[in-house]
């Protein structure tokens, strides 16, 4: 199922849901950018749609609607992102090029259709010459539909030249806007939709080697957010991104899940190593003593709690997840700053 939202903007309802959207931003003390209130009206539009209630669950933990927060919303939820733009304007140059390239190969034909033409012309006047002048003629005839084919072919050989460069240049702009599309710009891990694409696909093929799925969440974020301002939390966000970075190497596949949450792919590996490379993603976290960058305040040290599953025989995407969060839950009861291992399935029922 798509977490795409699609909202019906005209009729007699519309103007009272936007009217809506501006009261409800304020009282949610939301700035009313074009993206929010893109994003409001699609969730007043549809509150228990799945960016209403992540909408919803944002306002409930009191979660400042930063524009990172707001982009993270759309890049998620909303149809219409600046891939889809980025991917039309590239299609509008790709049409004018392959036009302009059409263009030059009918006139490169129709030059060759015109030189054949001369060619027999000629052929059928030499039949019937006698004389030097005649010829003259014929072969500077010859000679100008000659100079004429080669002008046209050199044109078109630029044209071919200059719409390679540009298809080229297209190719790498759209791979960037795709990566792009697939990083958190704050972290730049993949995001939520680069991770449940990878996770699927992983979980899509059937392997004897095992695969494991981490769940990983700050303790006490907000705390860091509500005491030291967003620019902080932010700050505490990348920092656990870069220790993330640092170990999640080779096959491994790290991710910003959504806030403060992040999460790990472990093709390929057992249970006992994801434990070891999860309890040193923790220590590593926890042993640094974070300052607040602009008045040198001790932030602390920050902590993460962790939970992962290894894939059953056939076991869904959606119930590892489930299994690795339920192990992250554990380790939040167990008192935070841990990380746990979900039993198999089959205990687990
Ligand atoms: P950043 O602020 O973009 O810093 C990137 C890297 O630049 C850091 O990587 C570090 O190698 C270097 N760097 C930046 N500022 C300083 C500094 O004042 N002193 C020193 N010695 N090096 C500095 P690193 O350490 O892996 O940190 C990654 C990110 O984690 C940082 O990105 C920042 O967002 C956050 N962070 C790390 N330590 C602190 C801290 O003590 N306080 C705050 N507020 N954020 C921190």
């Amino acid at each position: 199922m798509s977490n795409q939202v699609e909202t019906v903007v005209r009729g007699p309802e519309a103007y009272a849901l936007a009217r809506n959207v501006i009261v409800e931003m304020e009282k949610s003390g939301v700035w009313p950018t074009p993206l929010n209130f893109e994003l409001w009206l699609h969730y007043l539009g549809d509150p228990e749609g799945p960016l209403g209630l992540a909408i919803q669950k944002l306002l409930a933990e009191a979660t400042p609607i930063s524009d990172e927060t707001s982009e993270m919303l759309a890049a998620q939820f909303l149809p219409r992102g600046r891939l889809s733009e980025e991917i039309r304007d590239a299609g509008a140059v790709l049409d004018r090029e392959l036009s302009s390239v059409a263009e030059a190969i009918t006139k490169a034909h129709k030059t060759q259709l015109d030189y054949g033409q001369t060619l027999a012309g000629a052929s059928e006047t030499l039949e019937a010459a006698d004389q030097v002048t005649v010829l003259k003629d014929i072969v500077g005839d010859l000679s100008t539909a000659t100079r004429r084919v080669r002008r046209e072919t050199a044109i078109l050989e630029k044209r071919l030249a200059n719409s390679n460069q540009e298809v080229a240049r297209l190719r790498e702009h759209l791979d960037q806007v795709r990566r792009d599309a697939m990083t958190d710009a704050l972290t730049n891990l993949a995001n939520r939709k680069a991770f449940d694409e990878q996770l699927a696909a992983v979980c899509a093929v059937e392997s004897k080697t095992p695969l494991c799925l981490a769940v990983l969440d700050i303790d006490h974020f907000k705390r860091f957010n509500d005491t030291w301002g967003h620019q902080t939390g932010d700050q505490v966000l990348r920092y656990v991104s870069t220790v993330l970075s640092r170990i999640c190497v080779g096959r491994r596949f790290a991710a910003r899940f959504g806030g403060e949450e992040f999460a790990i792919i472990f093709p390929g590996e057992s249970s006992g190593a994801v434990m070891s490379a999860l309890e040193s993603i923790r220590q590593e976290v926890s042993s640094r003593g974070l300052r607040r960058r602009s008045t040198n305040d001790d932030l602390g040290a920050v902590t993460i709690s962790a939970g992962f599953a290894e894939r059953q025989a056939g076991e869904s995407a959606a119930s590892l997840l489930e299994r690795a969060d339920a192990a992250l839950y554990a380790s939040k009861r167990g008192g935070r700053n841990k990380v746990s291992s979900a039993p198999p399935l089959k205990d687990a029922a």
